[in-house]
């Protein structure tokens, strides 16, 4: 030994030893050993072994124990992100109110959810996203207090309890600051992406006195927050429940509708003015809710874009509208072609253009009857991203049009670039057609560049013979709308069709009608 170490030893009187490592994992974790204090001896074998079965048995405990800590860890936390789980958030909820409850101070559940995480997730993959949630993270507990507990909930979405509070305007502080620590951009995958998120609050006692009351009134404060346009905090407001209950509860009854089978699909025919003909037919896809009746899309599409069920539901409409244009077909039926909305996130699925093809296999329609109906914002979230879904779209056969065009981003340079056959003038601008010049100088320049780029211009929302009539005027020819026909329903859009076969060898001989309430203007041919 050392002359230092062994002045140690024998200061306490140590004259010979025996020492052991204690192995944990194989890795040393310290040791244990036998002293001597009255004579320098060597010592024995026996000795030595019942040291070593000491030192192993004493490494196996620790394991043992580390096991456990690293269980009971898993237990309660998310693997991602570290964070407490929904197990262990419920308990600190529930300590936090009985503190309140002793205390009489203030304390706040919110509910935070990333804005779109669904689309970068779904468009960069699931590997971006996990970094982004885990980013995020570390961004959300640097803006809270020690005493704060921040869970993720599952998603995107994460709770957080603020006990403590003196007056609501401190939950206003946290929010305000957690926007803040949002708003610089993440560096993922070489990109720079910009996430902003919804928040919702409850305050207890005012809005709730026990957890689920509580987290409850968080959660629909938060589906008023994305309703006002996300990027925001709302408190739970007794007044501002009933549209958010309304949500949450359709958002719950939404999840079983496919497996009750309770979508419907409606066909609008789009004509073509110059010729008479109906030229093809939009499926829109509407939620035949058994409380509620008929739910048009525009109320349930984003939510189903939310919660991810637009792929499914998407995928049922793609594929009973392809199935509907072969049946039609096959009773010698025209047009032939159907044309189908895909929403922004289902553009953005990486096998779309696989999915559509096993599709269109499957049911037996040929790609040039089919239009897929995409909006400008789907298609300019990535550009080079949906010139190259388009291209093979297109190399596949099938027809592409633009949906609602000028309402969205309308960078008229990515025109050229996408591989288009059609133009869909939002009904916004047929509206005011007859009496607002400028709506007709608006149209009148969509219509000179569309044709100008080749494309079919389709007028949407026509819904008067003098819109009609303007829009001819201005060259426009192929036209959707009420004044035509409504969205119908299959029975009278087969019907429709079989009027309009007989309808266009005698053209100008059989004015359309049909006996149901959903046709409220017979067609004017
Ligand atoms: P859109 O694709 O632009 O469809 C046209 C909408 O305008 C339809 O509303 C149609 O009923 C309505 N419309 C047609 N002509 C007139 C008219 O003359 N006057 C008025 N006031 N309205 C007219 P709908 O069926 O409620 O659908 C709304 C939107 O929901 C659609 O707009 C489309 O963006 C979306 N949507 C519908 N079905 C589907 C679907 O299967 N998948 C997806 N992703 N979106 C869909
Ligand atoms: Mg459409
Ligand atoms: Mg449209």
């Amino acid at each position: 030994m050392p002359t230092h170490e062994r002045e140690l030893l024998q200061l306490d009187q140590i004259v010979s030893f025996l020492i052991v490592p204690i192995l944990v994992n194989g890795g040393f974790w310290g040791y244990i050993g036998f002293d001597d204090c009255h004579t320098e001896r060597r010592w024995s074998a026996s000795e030595e072994s019942i040291l070593v079965a000491i030192a192993a048995s004493i490494g196996g405990a620790i394991k043992r124990q580390h096991t456990e800590e690293q269980m009971r860890y898993q237990a309660f936390h998310d693997s991602l992100t570290g964070l407490p789980n929904r197990t262990l958030f419920d308990h600190c909820l529930s300590q936090s109110l009985l503190q309140a409850q002793h205390s009489g101070e203030l304390m706040a559940v919110m509910f935070l959810d990333l804005d779109r995480f669904k689309t970068i997730n779904d468009t960069l993959g699931h590997a971006v996203g996990d970094q982004l949630l885990q980013e995020t993270t570390l961004r959300l507990r640097a803006c809270l207090r020690e005493e704060d507990t921040i869970a993720r909930w599952g998603g995107d979405e994460f709770t957080i309890v603020l006990p403590n509070l003196k007056t609501p305007e401190d939950v206003t502080k946290i929010a305000q600051r957690i926007t803040n620590a949002l708003k610089p951009a993440f560096h993922l995958a070489g990109q720079d992406l910009y996430v902003t998120s919804s928040m919702g609050i409850a305050l207890y006692p005012h809005h709730g006195r026990d957890a689920e009351t509580l987290l409850k009134n968080a959660d629909a404060a938060l589906y008023c927050a994305k309703e006002e346009g996300r990027n925001n905090y709302q408190f739970y407001a007794t007044t501002l429940n009933s549209q958010a209950s309304q949500l949450l509860t359709l958002d719950h009854h939404l999840h079983h509708a496919l497996e009750r089978n309770e979508f419907v699909l409606h066909y609008q025919p789009q004509f073509n003015v110059a010729t008479g003909e109906v030229t093809q037919m939009e499926a829109l896809v509407r939620w035949q809710h058994p409380q509620l009746g008929l739910v048009s899309p525009t109320t349930f599409i984003a939510l189903a874009e939310d919660n991810g069920l637009i792929l499914p539901i998407g995928e049922w409409v793609l594929q009973s509208a392809c199935a509907q244009a072969v049946a039609w077909q096959a009773a010698g039926l025209l047009p032939h072609r159907v044309a189908v909305n895909l929403s922004a996130r289902q553009f953005q699925q990486p096998d779309l253009v696989e999915r559509i093809a096993a599709i269109l296999e499957q049911v037996g329609l040929p790609p040039d009857c089919l239009e897929l109906e995409i909006t400008e914002t789907a298609a300019m979230r990535n550009i080079d991203y949906t010139t190259t879904v388009l291209h093979e779209l297109r190399q596949m056969g099938v027809r592409i049009s633009m949906d609602d065009f000028g309402t969205g981003y309308s960078s008229l340079s990515y025109l050229k670039k996408f591989p288009l056959h059609a133009l869909k003038i939002d009904r916004s601008f047929v509206t005011d057609l007859v009496d607002n010049s400028e709506d007709v100088a608006i149209i009148n320049s969509i219509i000179t560049l569309g044709h100008g780029l080749n494309l079919t211009v389709v007028a949407e929302g026509v819904e008067t013979q003098d819109q009609m009539e303007r829009l001819r005027s201005l060259n426009c020819y192929e036209m959707q709308g009420y004044w035509f026909s409504k969205p119908l329903p299959l029975f009278d859009a087969t019907q429709f069709l079989q009027t309009q076969s007989l309808g266009s060898r005698q053209p100008t001989s059989l004015p359309w009608e049909i006996d149901t309430s959903i046709v409220a203007v017979p067609h004017p041919f």
